[in-house]
């Protein structure tokens, strides 16, 4: 059953709130308008008010970005998302690290970092690459999950002092899966037992064929530790991205997703997007997930305001009317009334479909019992 609030209901028959509320009062129900009524009492309203009835679906409230399609003049080159993985102390967190000391950006600003999920670093070249700061499998299955394709290309780290292990292969899998190209960082390569051609070979029994042994996934030997091969690296990043013609228009509303969101005790809801496509700005009203809100202010990775963000571009975004989930996305729309209509729309079908899905997990509670 479809619920709405009397304000709402009030603003799509053009009526003052006030007179519904009137209204409902003399068929015995005490609202506000801030409260919601179910969709027979709605009819009856639509009905005394002398409008005519027209059922309304998802796609009569809801935002439908799918027939919204840029042209092809409109698409500008966008720079890269990467997220790295591989198994557990094969230098994840050190890879990240040593990336990010190689912005050049960071270095002229003093080098104060905020993680907020994700970076940005600015090449020698000034070219700009993103990178998703969580790594991890679980951070990469639960956005595909919901929807959410923001990595375009995976860095597979792999110790040379260690070789392939289950998580490596467990990475190779979600890449296959998602089916985002692949890069081989080789790490660890300044220990003395590395062995980077055994990694290679033992490669080729998950059907990831290296450069080096004449396949076309690229490989290169690292070490987080010296510096090794980072620049390599990057410009194997930068390589593999122009491949692919990664674009985007920035020249609209934005949509972004949502790659990290919590509740921060000063600023209140904050949750770190990524732009897909248009320029996110300070001011504009939004939709995300199930929330609504208004962009007060962004930050970038390195602490500092900025009032916009293109595509590619990772901020955080304070002024949300709640916590929204990763995976959400955020979608910039022409007015708060419509704002909150499409989030109360989405908070009722969201609740709809608990109470809809509660027996049948009450009944696998009981089964597990038994
Ligand atoms: P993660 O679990 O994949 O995030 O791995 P970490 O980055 O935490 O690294 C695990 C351990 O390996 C740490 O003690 C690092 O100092 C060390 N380590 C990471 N990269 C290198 C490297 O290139 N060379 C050497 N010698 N040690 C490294
Ligand atoms: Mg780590």
């Amino acid at each position: 059953p479809e619920a709405i609030t009397v304000q709402e209901l009030a603003n799509r028959m053009a009526e003052k709130g006030a007179d519904l509320v009137k209204a409902l009062f003399n068929m015995g129900m005490m609202v506000t308008v801030n409260q919601t009524i179910d969709q027979d009492t709605a009819e009856l309203l639509v009905t005394e008010f002398g409008h005519n009835i027209e059922r309304v679906s998802a796609s009569d409230i809801d935002i439908d970005t799918s027939t919204d399609v840029d042209t092809e003049e409109s698409l500008k080159s966008r720079p890269p998302v990467v997220a790295i993985m591989g198994h557990v102390d094969h230098g994840k967190t050190s890879l990240l690290d040593a990336l990010r000391g190689t912005d050049v950006v960071r270095g002229e600003a003093g080098g104060i970092t905020q993680h907020i999920g994700a970076y940005q670093i600015k090449t020698k070249s000034g070219d700009q690459i993103t990178v998703l700061d969580t790594p991890g499998h679980a951070a990469f299955t639960q956005m595909r999950m919901r929807g959410a394709n923001v990595t375009d290309i995976v860095i597979l780290v792999v110790a040379a002092d260690d070789g392939i292990m289950p998580q490596t292969i467990e990475a190779i899998n979600h890449t296959k899966a998602a089916g985002v190209p692949m890069i081989v960082a080789i790490n660890k390569c300044d220990k003395e037992d590395a062995n980077p051609q055994k990694v290679r070979e033992r490669l080729l029994e998950h059907e990831i064929i290296v450069e080096e042994m004449s396949g076309d996934v690229q490989d290169v030997e690292v070490s987080a530790k010296t510096g090794k091969g980072l620049d390599e690296l990057i410009d194997k990043i930068l390589l593999q991205a122009e491949l692919m013609e990664l674009k985007a228009n920035p020249d609209r509303p934005a949509e972004a997703t949502v790659i990290e969101a919590k509740l921060d005790k000063g600023k209140g809801p904050v949750a770190t997007v990524l732009v897909n496509r248009g320029t996110l700005k300070r001011g504009d009203i939004f939709v995300v997930g199930t929330e609504s809100g208004r962009v007060r202010a962004m930050n970038d990775d390195k602490g500092r305001q900025v009032k916009e963000a293109g595509p590619s571009t990772p901020v955080e975004v304070l002024g949300l009317g709640g916590v929204p989930m990763a995976g959400d996305t955020l979608t910039v729309v022409e007015s708060e009334q419509r704002a909150r209509e499409v989030s109360a729309w989405r908070q009722e079908q969201a609740t709809a479909k608990r109470t809809a899905m509660a027996p049948a997990s009450l009944d696998t509670m009981f089964s597990a019992l038994a």
